[in-house]
């Protein structure tokens, strides 16, 4: 059975440590500071195994080198120069097996032109997707260095992977992610139902992350820009001129950018 346990860094950022109950050896996803990662391994008595890195952002790279230097190990990551440590130089449809489970590569730019997400079928458990800032509970990352068609590829096609894969981003963003998410679509009761049952999380200090692919597919306006609702409400507020789901999408993004 893989676990995959929450390290928190900076004020929002969940580095995922994944190991096998009962196994000493983790892989740690986006170490953007390696000082909490480290903690953490020595408190749970883990060796680092690898590390698996999803685009260029600071705050998901910035701990590479310190944790080279305590143990060299392998680092999955985009095919991008720019990341130098990286030894294992990942594109489209790659398989790679890490902690012996088969991951494959999927790259969904957009938030970066090098963003890729790491998926997994047979985990013992749910299927995993580990997707960096493109998907985000409630929400998706913003669009740096792509356009809102790139953007929204990507994350249509995160959609297609089976309901039941949970969902592991990079952010604590939920809660203003879904305030967001109830005013694009206020009448919505599955996100009503989310945003109480999430906040009761917060409430306890308790991750909202990760969560499922289903529950995103019936509450996060980034993956509902076909819905009749979210359509009707970014063309009512002039918000967009088309109702194609780039237009939409656009509208919607571009709306959270100033919410
Ligand atoms: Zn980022």
């Amino acid at each position: 059975m893989l676990d995959v346990t929450p390290i928190p860094a900076f004020s929002d950022n969940y580095i995922w440590c994944l190991n096998h109950s009962g196994d000493n050896q983790a892989v740690v996803v986006d170490p953007g500071d390696a000082r909490p990662v480290l903690k953490a391994l020595a408190e749970r008595g883990l060796e680092l195994a690898g590390v698996i890195i999803t685009h260029h952002h600071f705050d998901h790279t910035g701990g590479l080198d310190a944790l080279l230097a305590h143990r060299k190990v392998p680092v999955w990551g985009p095919a991008n120069p720019a990341i130098s440590q990286i030894s294992e130089r990942l594109r489209e449809g790659d398989r790679v097996a890490i902690l012996g489970i088969e991951w494959t590569v999927m790259e969904v730019p957009g938030h970066t032109l090098d963003h890729i997400a790491f998926y997994a079928e047979d985990t013992g458990g749910d299927p995993c997707l580990f997707c960096g800032d493109t998907l985000f509970a409630g929400g998706c990352g913003r669009v740096f260095e792509g356009n809102p068609g790139m953007m929204l590829g990507s994350l249509d096609k995160l959609a297609a992977l089976p309901a039941s894969t949970r969902i592991y981003c990079a952010h604590e963003y939920t809660m203003a992610n879904l305030a967001f998410a109830a005013a694009v679509e206020p009448d919505n009761a599955a996100l009503k139902a989310r945003i109480s049952h999430d906040q009761g999380l917060r409430d306890r200090d308790v991750p909202t992350v990760p969560s499922t692919l289903a529950l995103e597919l019936d509450t996060n306006p980034f993956l509902r820009c076909a819905q009749p609702a979210v359509v009707d409400k970014v063309l009512a507020e002039e918000r967009a001129t088309a109702s194609d789901p780039v237009s939409v999408f656009a509208a919607v993004r571009g709306w959270k950018d100033n919410f």
